[in-house]
């Protein structure tokens, strides 16, 4: 199933030119290839660098050379009906031609940067009860919310805000956001303190949230997140994917599932929420309480193991990652236990990490734990994206 890279088509993806289907299938692609998801952040860092490309004026040189040549011509002999043939050549000529695109060009980018000056980026907000503030002042039924500008709510109000065309997040009392970008390629809120939660209907990889503890990825979702005043947080995802990352530690947390995570350390591994209250006690130990020692932890791993049921294998399959020598081959165990691996994965690829076995028990795992099969899911997603279509439309109205 991971045959089929979509490199190639990344980035008209970027650019939003796929066909709707197309398009589909690239953002579901990129939700399990590690090697093509590293390609889309390289796009989209050469169109993030491309915007950051200043301006260069053309030389006096060329403005001196093109308006000599203007001189030259409008003083030639006019001849309504056919320009003389040297006139035909000169117009022709690679010198005049090659000024006249410069000229082009510097009236292009001109415009641009006008364009761009006058448009500066920023999100609408509505304000749903109290008083919510933007910078330093009180909004009254809407504001803007612009690019480096905080949003703070106090305990009596509540705001929403529209993400660029691709969604909406609403923010809860108490709460502190920021927008640190909003561009095509990329849009990211800070979130410092409090409570949001987002719905959009983006392709995935292009909404962010930074917390004190890590960066919550969109893969077309809705969620909640909230940071306590520890930096600590926690994800709830009510619909689609999330990815929660810090530096090379990766969470995906699908519907029903959450995932905690700690200043300093990261995501930890996620859970759905509906597993025993002990096997969450024992997953809070085994990612936030280092200091338990080495024969401590592999008891807490065993319980942990003893109460999963076959949804945990979401925990399991994360843990394959987060853990070593014996660990891991308990967990492989318990993992090979519940859901048996296909055709194709060995448990030798699987205690050596091999990526693209462990992708392709991740693609059957996928199944038991969106409850859904890949025909259901297909659905699911057309429906998802009809809606949100259908939604921003109508805002539009
Ligand atoms: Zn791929």
């Amino acid at each position: 199933m991971f045959s089929n890279h979509v490199g190639k088509q990344l980035s008209a993806y970027c650019h939003d030119e796929l066909e709707a289907r197309v398009s589909q299938r690239v953002a579901e692609h990129l939700l399990g290839c590690r090697s093509c998801r590293a390609e889309f952040e390289q796009i989209k860092a050469g169109m993030k660098l491309a915007g950051l490309l200043p301006l260069v004026a053309a030389p006096d040189s060329l403005w001196c050379e093109l308006e000599r040549k203007l001189d030259h011509e409008v003083s030639l002999p006019q001849q309504p009906s056919q320009p003389p043939a040297r006139f035909r050549a000169r117009l022709f000529h690679p010198v005049p031609v090659a000024i006249a695109a410069a000229l082009v060009l510097a009236l292009g980018v001109a415009g641009f940067w006008v364009y761009r000056q006058e448009s500066r980026p920023s999100w609408e907000v509505a304000r749903l009860v109290g008083s919510p503030v933007i910078g330093s002042s009180r909004i009254g039924q809407k504001g803007q919310l612009g690019v480096g500008q905080w949003l703070e709510t106090d305990a009596e109000s509540r705001a929403r805000i529209s993400v660029a065309s691709i969604g909406q997040v609403e923010i809860d009392p108490n709460t502190r956001v920021r927008l640190l970008e909003t561009r095509a390629t990329e849009h990211r809120l800070e979130l410092a303190r409090g409570r949001m939660s987002a719905h959009i209907w983006a392709p995935p990889r292009l909404f962010f949230v930074d917390t004190p503890s890590a960066v919550a990825a969109d893969l077309g979702c809705a969620y909640t997140l909230e940071v306590d005043d520890a930096g600590a947080s926690l994800l709830r995802v009510t619909a689609g994917w999330v990815a929660l990352q810090l530096r090379d530690r990766e969470s995906i947390v699908p519907a029903g599932a959450a995932c905690a995570t700690r200043p300093g350390i990261g995501p930890g591994t996620p859970y759905f929420e509906d597993a025993a209250p002990d096997f969450r006690r024992a997953l809070t130990k085994l990612d936030f309480e280092a200091a338990t020692e080495r024969s401590d932890h592999s008891a807490v791993l065993k319980q942990l193991l003893a109460l999963s049921r076959e949804r945990d294998t979401l925990t399991l399959w994360h843990l394959l990652y987060r853990t070593e020598n014996n660990d891991r081959i308990l967990v492989y165990e318990r993992l090979a236990e519940l859901a048996p691996p296909p055709p194709g994965v060995t448990r030798d690829g699987v205690l050596q990490l091999d990526e693209t076995q462990l992708r392709l028990w991740k693609g059957h795992l996928d199944n038991i734990w969106t409850g859904s099969s890949p025909l259901k899911k297909g659905w699911i997603n057309l429906w998802t994206r009809t809606l949100g279509k259908v939604k921003g439309l109508e805002e539009k109205k």
